[in-house]
């Protein structure tokens, strides 16, 4: 660590998922505040930089988002590697994307010390709620025990439980930093 990371605690935290699930969305919708409703796949890995103030602790979360490599399912061990939160997204319309979330954390958790991380479940898109997303969240709800993971439901449309999840996160990276 550079003797500027000493001076601002910073926790890493790796958002993983199948392609189009909406993570760069939701990631932009908190570090941003905005939605780009035009799909563009991301280019290069990126992390945004979010800072809070716990406590009247200066704290600050990296967010790392892939760059479409995840259509691949090739995401280098270095995007995974030093992760204290893993943000697993699925979309609460497509249980596909549910089904492949266990595989997703599988290969962030081989590349972190067994115990050593936070685990999120979260469904995107919940805008599009309908009658087969409410039957989709009761899996995910299974899901997450299993997982050991906190379930969540957000929009990055509307913006819904995005702040509180974050806050949430960084809350949890906080306690354990
Ligand atoms: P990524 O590939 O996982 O990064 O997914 P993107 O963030 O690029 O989003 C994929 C598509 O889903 C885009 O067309 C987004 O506009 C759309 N999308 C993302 N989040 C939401 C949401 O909360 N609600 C709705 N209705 N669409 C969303
Ligand atoms: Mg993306």
């Amino acid at each position: 660590y550079s003797p500027w990371c000493s001076l601002f605690k910073i926790s890493k935290v790796v958002v993983v998922g199948d392609l189009y699930v909406g993570k760069t969305s939701l990631i932009n919708r908190f570090c941003k505040d905005i939605f780009d409703r035009d799909y563009k796949a991301t280019i290069g890995v990126d992390f945004e930089i979010e800072r809070f103030e716990i406590a009247g602790v200066p704290y600050n979360l990296q967010i790392w988002d892939t760059a479409g490599q995840e259509k691949f399912k090739c995401i280098a061990s270095a995007y995974y590697r030093g992760a204290e939160v893993i943000i697993t997204v699925f979309d609460l319309a497509d249980i596909q994307t549910l089904d492949h979330t266990k595989q997703w954390l599988e290969d962030a958790l081989r590349e972190n010390e067994p115990g050593s991380t936070f685990v999120f479940l979260v469904g995107t898109k919940k805008d599009l709620s309908d009658a087969a997303c409410e039957r989709i969240e009761l899996d995910a709800v299974r899901l997450a025990n299993e997982m050991q993971a906190e379930y969540w439901s957000v929009s990055a449309k509307t913006g819904e439980n995005v702040k509180e999840f974050f806050s949430r996160v960084a809350a949890l990276a906080f306690e354990q930093s």
